[in-house]
C-alpha cells in the first residue's frame, strides 16, 4: 500500500498494436487502484479490430487469436471509466498510456481527462545518478520480480512495486519533491485546469492567455502551439514579466493556422486589434525603412533612406530594416564612423565647400576635402553595407502566396517587395482585398519567412506571380494569376 503518494490513484500499463497514437490501437488494459479501503488489480485483453504486427506478437506475446474473442474497447469503456474517473493517473511514460486512452475515448465521442503522474519523472527526479529510467532497467536496478514482461498486468504491478520501494528507500519528503517537482515542470499551477493543455494541439497559430475576469494577459504566436505554451509554463528562467503573465493565467484558448507566416500575421494583428495587457506595444511596426543607393553625377553612391513600401527603381538592392529613419539614419552614422566614410557623401551633412564634421575629428577620410575619389568612397560604401543588404525581391510584381497543406484550410496572401499587402480565405477574396488600400506588413520576421518561403518553395507554400506590375490602386483580376 503506498503511504506518500495522492490517492485515490489508479496505476495503468497498456499493449497496443504499436507505438502511434493515432493509428495503433490497445490490445491490453491493465488498472491497479489504490484508494483507502485498499488495492484492486484488475485486466482485460481488448480486440484491437486490426492485425497485431507479428514483431508486436512476439515482444507481448499477445496473439490475433488471443485477442479475436475478447471484448471491444467500447465494451469495456464504460468499465474503465469507473476504474479511472477521480482518480490520478499513473503510468511508466505516462503520455504514452495517456494518449493511447484519451483517443480510444475520442472515437466513442467521449472526452476522457485525468491528472497524471509519470514514473519516469519520478525516476529520474529519485534516482538521478542512475543510468536509464525505462521500466526495464529500473526492473534490473531494484531487482523486482515480474512474471511476464510486457504484459499490462505485470508490468503496472512492477511499476507499483518501483513507486513502493522508491518510497521505503527515499522517504516521504523526497517523494512529495519529485511529485511537486513534477508538476512545476511539465504542467500548469494549482488554479489551472491541466486538461486545458491537453487540448492544445501540436500544430501552428495563435494562443490567447485570458486572466481572471476574462481580461486578455497575452497573445502568441508558434509552429507548435502545445510546445510553446508548454514552454511558457516550464521556463527555468522565466522573466518577472513571463512570471506575472503565468500566475494570472486562468484560461488559454488557441487558433489554429495552415502555416508560420499565417500564424504571423494573425498573431499581428490581434495584437494590434485586443491589445493584451503583456504584449509590448508597437511590437510590429507598419513601416519599415530601408537604405538604398542612388547615383549623383560624379558617379558618388548616395545612401537614401526609404519606407519599405515605397518601391525603388526596379531590382534595386536595398540595405537592412529599420524601425525608423532616426535608426536608420544611425546606422548610416555608425558605419561612416567605423569605415571613415564621409557624412556629406552620406547625406548626414548637406555637401559644402567645407569639409565635413567627421572629417575635422580626423574620421572621416575625406572625400569631401578631395582626398578620397568617389569610386574610392563607393567601394568602401557597399563593403561596409554589405552585410545589411536584403535580398531583391524576384518577382516583376505582386504575387499570390498560398499557404496550407492537405485537408487543413488554406490561407491567401497578396505580396510584393517582401511586404503583405492583403490576407484572404480564398483567391476570390484575396483579389477583392487587393482593391482596398491597406498598410503593408513587414517585420524582420516575416522578411525572414517570406525570403525563405519564396526562394526555397516548400510543400505548403505555392507562389503564383501576378503577370503584369501595375499600381495597387488598379484592380487584379483572376485571369492575372497563372
Ligand atoms: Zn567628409
Amino acid at each position: 500500500m503506498l503511504q506518500h503518494y495522492p490517492i485515490p490513484c489508479a496505476i495503468v500499463d497498456i499493449e497496443t498494436t504499436g507505438g502511434n497514437v493515432t493509428y495503433d490501437r490497445i490490445t491490453e488494459i491493465a488498472i491497479i487502484e489504490v484508494t483507502k479501503d485498499g488495492v484492486t488489480e484488475w485486466s482485460t485483453l481488448i480486440n484491437p479490430r486490426v492485425h497485431i504486427p507479428k514483431s508486436i506478437q512476439s515482444l507481448t506475446g499477445i496473439t490475433d487469436e488471443m485477442v479475436a474473442t475478447a471484448p471491444y474497447f467500447e465494451q469495456v469503456a464504460k468499465e474503465i471509466l469507473l476504474r479511472l474517473q477521480g482518480k490520478l493517473f499513473i503510468a511508466h511514460n505516462v503520455r504514452f498510456d495517456y494518449g493511447f486512452i484519451r483517443n480510444e475515448y475520442a472515437r466513442l465521442a467521449y472526452s476522457f481527462k485525468a491528472k497524471l503522474l509519470c514514473t519516469v519523472k519520478l525516476s529520474r527526479f529519485l534516482y538521478a545518478d542512475r543510468a536509464g529510467h525505462s521500466l526495464e532497467k529500473i526492473i534490473a536496478r531494484h531487482q523486482i520480480y515480474v512474471a511476464a514482461r510486457h504484459r499490462a498486468l505485470d508490468d503496472a504491478r512492477a511499476t507499483y512495486k518501483f513507486m513502493s520501494i522508491a518510497e521505503e528507500e527515499k522517504g516521504e519528503h523526497q517523494v512529495k519533491q519529485a511529485i511537486q517537482h513534477q508538476y512545476r515542470k511539465e504542467s500548469m499551477p494549482a488554479h489551472f485546469d491541466a486538461c486545458l493543455v491537453d487540448e492544445l494541439p501540436n500544430h501552428s497559430g495563435v494562443y490567447y492567455f485570458w486572466g481572471e475576469n476574462r481580461e486578455l494577459l497575452y497573445i502568441g504566436k508558434s509552429i507548435n502551439i502545445r510546445k510553446r505554451v508548454l514552454g511558457h509554463f516550464t521556463a527555468d528562467h522565466k522573466s518577472s514579466r513571463e512570471m506575472k503573465i503565468c500566475q494570472q493565467t486562468r484560461n488559454i484558448t488557441f487558433e489554429k493556422t495552415p502555416g508560420e507566416l499565417s500564424a504571423l500575421l494573425l498573431e499581428s494583428k490581434k495584437v494590434k486589434e485586443l491589445q493584451p495587457l503583456y504584449n509590448r506595444r508597437l511590437r510590429r511596426v507598419s513601416t519599415f525603412y530601408s537604405v538604398c543607393l542612388v547615383k549623383q553625377q560624379d558617379g558618388l553612391l548616395n545612401p537614401n533612406i526609404l519606407p519599405i513600401s515605397e518601391l525603388p527603381q526596379a531590382n534595386q538592392k536595398r540595405y537592412g530594416l529599420f524601425r525608423s529613419a532616426k535608426q536608420a539614419k544611425e546606422a548610416i552614422q555608425g558605419i561612416c564612423d567605423s569605415h571613415g566614410l564621409c557624412y556629406q557623401a552620406c547625406g548626414l551633412e548637406p555637401f559644402s565647400k567645407r569639409a565635413c564634421s567627421s572629417h575635422q575629428l580626423k574620421k572621416c577620410r575625406g572625400y569631401c576635402a578631395g582626398k578620397l575619389p568617389a569610386l574610392q568612397h563607393n567601394v568602401k560604401l557597399l563593403e561596409s553595407l554589405s552585410s545589411l543588404a536584403l535580398t531583391s525581391w524576384p518577382y516583376p510584381g505582386p504575387v499570390a502566396l498560398v499557404e496550407g497543406s492537405g485537408n487543413d484550410y488554406y490561407q491567401y496572401l497578396l505580396i510584393d517587395n517582401w511586404c503583405v499587402l492583403a490576407t484572404a480565405n480564398s483567391m476570390e477574396e484575396l483579389l477583392e482585398n487587393a482593391r482596398r488600400k491597406t498598410q503593408p506588413e513587414i517585420d524582420k520576421d516575416i522578411y525572414r519567412y517570406l525570403r525563405s518561403a519564396i526562394l526555397t518553395p516548400s510543400k505548403t507554400i505555392k507562389i503564383f506571380p501576378l503577370q503584369s506590375i501595375r499600381p495597387l490602386s488598379q484592380p487584379l483580376e483572376a485571369t492575372d494569376i497563372e
